[in-house]
């Protein structure tokens, strides 16, 4: 009995696949990467913006041919799709065997062996899902790098997001299952625990008050200093001075502050429902710097968002220029009827969107190449991730962040995938980096 899965969007949506197929393992399925030859095929979706709708939708189009084609005999899809678009979903792609939302990943075996409890689009509500249990069986698509989800949801409502529609309000997970399960992933020879969440700055809020997030990072540091920890998808509003200290007195603890902006406009702030100001966020990266000297600061930002005048772009276009992001990532705004920022009036057409997102990522260019050249001659630890080909490996230093940073190239035909070694950088490009074994 074959199953192949494909995992979209982000990485919160990865863990829930690696849990899937986790009990899918359990229940006696064996898994394959060619979808030809799987009797199931399940797509855990995505659909936080119209490019990931319309991918998740391509992937399922390209994928139901199987049933024709191929062994498929059930084709099932999971997550913020279903959740998003929910019956409207279900006429439109009839190919589809059944549809589990976003509080249904537990129910996956239930779905593949099509048992007659599930209607054909179950979506509970996902303030109900079990949080991941400490030993949930978790098939991992990397053996030296694993995400750990510490909470599900988010509570706070940016007008532009739908996220908290679709995966319900705040919930952290357990402190104790969160450690034991980071344990188990050191054991397993993990070397990098990468922290997520929605909103990992708001993580204890919701718990008793002996519980935050600087307390937990302390406590997985602890488990190995020889393991990277890094936390991804902080938030202006909720990151404390505690969690800064805490990054910066632990060396294994990456310096490396994941904190998405969106924008320094107050009025386009106040329009997204953010509650923060373009001199807090002078503040914030101010004490960030002051804190960890040797820090890494990622950000991203909206462009075309309803109402943005050339006035409120600017401001942006010079709070980038004053800060130089390490990192900066720019969404052009992404418009759909079930977004409160859709009632707003006056929609920034799309070519002026375009604009300012190329002028922004010109400049970032620049930006990124010159501090990346404050690497050449030094000697950095660098995690090998791949072998593409002969005499050539591909790795991340700590402030290289799977998916969305540069990497470093080393030309070199002896080094171990999963390792750290000690490189010295050589060139430095836009993005990435390139270096040689001392
Ligand atoms: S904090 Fe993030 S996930 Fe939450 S509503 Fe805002 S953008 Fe969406």
């Amino acid at each position: 009995m074959k199953l192949h899965l494909v995992s979209l969007g982000c990485a919160k949506n990865l863990i829930d696949s690696e849990i899937m197929l986790g009990c899918l393992v359990d229940a006696g399925w064996a898994l394959t990467d060619n979808p030809s030859e799987a009797e199931i095929i399940i797509v855990n979706t995505c659909s936080f913006i119209e490019a990931a709708v319309n991918e998740s939708i391509d992937t399922i189009l390209e994928l139901a041919k199987f049933k024709t084609s191929g062994f498929c005999r059930h084709l099932v899809i999971t997550g913020c799709l279903p959740e998003r678009f929910r019956e409207e979903i279900v006429r439109s792609l009839p190919e589809v065997d059944i549809f589990l939302g976003t509080g249904a990943f537990d129910r996956i075996v239930q779905a593949v062996k099509g048992s007659p409890g599930l209607s054909k689009c179950f979506l509970p509500n996902p303030d109900l899902l079990p949080m991941q249990h400490r030993d949930a069986h978790r098939v991992r698509i990397s053996s030296h790098m694993a995400y750990i989800k510490i909470a599900e949801g988010c509570g706070k409502h940016c007008t532009y997001c739908i996220i908290p529609k679709l995966r319900g309000k705040y919930r952290s997970r357990n402190h104790e299952d969160i450690i034991a399960e980071a344990r188990c992933l050191v054991l397993s020879g993990v070397k990098e625990l990468i922290i997520v969440a929605q909103d990992t700055t708001s993580y204890g809020n919701d718990l008793n008050k002996s519980v935050d997030l600087s307390g937990l990072l302390e406590s997985i540091s602890d488990i190995s200093k020889d393991v990277w920890v890094r936390l991804l998808y902080g938030h202006p509003e909720s990151i404390d001075e505690s969690v800064i200290k805490t990054i910066a007195k632990h060396d294994n603890i990456c310096s490396y502050f994941d904190i998405p902006i969106q924008h320094v406009s107050s009025s386009v702030l106040k329009r997204m429902g953010r509650k923060y100001t373009r001199d807090d966020l002078y503040r914030l990266f101010e004490k960030i710097r002051k804190t960890a000297p040797d820090c890494v600061l990622r950000t991203t930002a909206i462009v075309g968002f309803p109402g943005e005048t050339d006035e409120e772009f600017q401001q942006l276009f010079d709070f980038v220029e004053d800060i130089c992001f390490d990192h900066f990532g720019v969404f052009i705004y992404s418009d759909s009827e079930d977004l409160l920022s859709h009632r707003l009036s006056s929609h920034v057409p799309k070519n002026t969107a375009k604009k300012r997102h190329d002028w922004l990522m010109s400049r970032q260019a620049d930006i990124s190449l010159k501090n990346n050249q404050k690497y050449i001659g030094r000697v950095l630890r660098v995690l090998m991730e791949e072998k593409p080909k002969n005499n050539l490996f591909i790795g991340r230093t700590c402030f290289q962040a799977p998916e969305v940073d540069g990497i470093t190239y080393i030309n070199s035909n002896q080094l171990q995938l999963g390792r750290f070694v000690d490189i010295k950088i050589t060139d430095a490009f836009e993005y990435d980096l390139a270096g040689k074994t001392v």
